[in-house]
């Protein structure tokens, strides 16, 4: 790969190595963007194959931060770090506080966070070295477990969807398959629950299946054939690339909307749901809920802040759709070109402003010395 040309075509402000040997820590840490702010992004730990991979990973999900925080209104950029280690056998404290320090030495370009491989307790050895990350635990400060945030915050994306398509968000009178029943699926299954809805379930892992029928009366169905279902909205709560050419003929849903990353396995994908009658909520509008609570964790952290922050997400996804009515565009398109025309209408603002501050300095003379 050339680094130079990759980083250019997309955009990417600062790529940075970091290596460690006594801890073995292998790290990259990519600055996509800070025209909005600090860029904020997740430490991912995984035995990559080779560098390439790794960089290529750190590129690709730096990138989708950026937009990410543009869309949700947060004052952040987007930033991602990974380490390059197996988490089942390579975590140390040394590993972590090494990594925190070099973190520190970026200032407040990048603050890290949890994300695949890696939890709180290893945000807390980052924390000995540096503030510069969030999700720590409530303990010092921290908003601990984002998941029910997430899973709120994709309620309220999931009511902005009805709303537009069957003219009400009364999730009782609506049917729910929600694919994962995991973290964020497991409790917006409950939410679902209590608002009356139908929900039906699919899980990998049978155990989590039978919690969410014992606990909160979801109907089970068999894990490939969730895409069958007939039911109003289709909720993927677990892995990415769901949305495919081998799904999509089969769905019969008025509504795609869920928590997962990437769900659709490439863009055009975004596009067919919406030829097809498919209203669909772009996945990292309406997952932002996490993200919105660590934001408000910068600003100390306050549950109750947090909570009513990520209501914005059903506005979010509702201008998101009126921008995809006005300009006939797909969903998917429209949060693309809302988070772009915010990152640049508001990263212009700025610089006339910082010209005109440094003309206000632009008489002083550096004090070299007192004497
Ligand atoms: P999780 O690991 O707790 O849950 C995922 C669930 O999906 C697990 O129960 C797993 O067994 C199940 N699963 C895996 N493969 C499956 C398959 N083929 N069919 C059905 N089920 C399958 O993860 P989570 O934290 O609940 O996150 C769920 C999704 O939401 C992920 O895509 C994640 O990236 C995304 N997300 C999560 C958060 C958060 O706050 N946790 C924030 C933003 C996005």
């Amino acid at each position: 790969m050339e680094l130079f040309d990759e980083m250019t075509a997309r955009g990417h402000e600062q790529v940075v190595f970091f290596q460690y040997e006594p801890a073995g820590l292998k790290a990259i840490v990519a600055i996509h963007s800070t025209l909005l702010g600090p860029a904020l992004g997740g430490l991912r730990m995984w035995p990559y194959a080779s560098e390439e991979e790794a960089l290529k990973d750190v590129l690709r999900l730096s990138e989708g931060m950026t937009y990410k925080a543009a869309v949700t209104g947060l004052n952040l950029g987007g930033g991602k770090a990974v380490i390059i280690g197996d988490p089942e056998k390579d975590k140390s404290e040394a590993l972590f506080r090494a990594l925190g320090r070099f973190v520190g030495s970026l200032g407040n370009r990048y603050i890290t966070a949890e994300d695949v491989g890696t939890g709180v307790e290893d945000m807390e050895f980052i924390f000995q070295e540096t503030d510069r990350v969030v999700g720590v635990h409530p303990v010092h400060g921290g908003s601990g477990d984002p998941s029910p945030y997430t899973a709120f915050g994709t309620l309220q994306g999931i009511r902005a969807c009805t709303d537009r398509k069957f003219g009400h968000s009364d999730l009782g009178k609506l049917s729910f398959a929600v694919q994962g029943a995991g973290h964020v699926g497991l409790n917006l299954i409950e939410r679902l629950r209590k608002e009356g809805a139908k929900v039906f379930c699919s899980d990998i892992n049978e155990s989590r299946v039978s919690e969410a029928q014992d606990r909160f009366g979801a109907e089970p169905v068999p894990m490939h054939e969730i895409y069958d279902v007939d039911a109003d909205v289709f909720a993927p709560c677990a892995l990415g690339g769901v949305i495919n050419a081998e799904t999509l003929p089969r769905l019969k849903f008025s509504v795609v909307a869920g928590s997962a990353n990437n769900q659709l396995e490439s863009e055009e994908f975004g596009t067919e749901l919406e030829a097809r009658g498919i209203l669909y909520a772009p996945d990292y509008a309406i997952n932002a809920g996490g993200l919105i609570n660590v934001a408000i964790e910068l600003q100390g952290y306050n549950a109750d802040r947090a909570f009513n922050a990520v209501r914005a997400i059903y506005n979010n996804i509702s201008n998101i759709f009126n921008i995809a009515e006005r300009d006939g565009i797909p969903s998917w398109q429209a949060a693309k070109r809302l988070a772009t025309e915010r990152i640049r209408t508001i990263s212009s603002l700025r610089a006339p402003y910082s010209r005109r501050f440094k003309d206000q300095l632009s008489g002083r003379t550096p004090k070299l010395s007192h004497h």
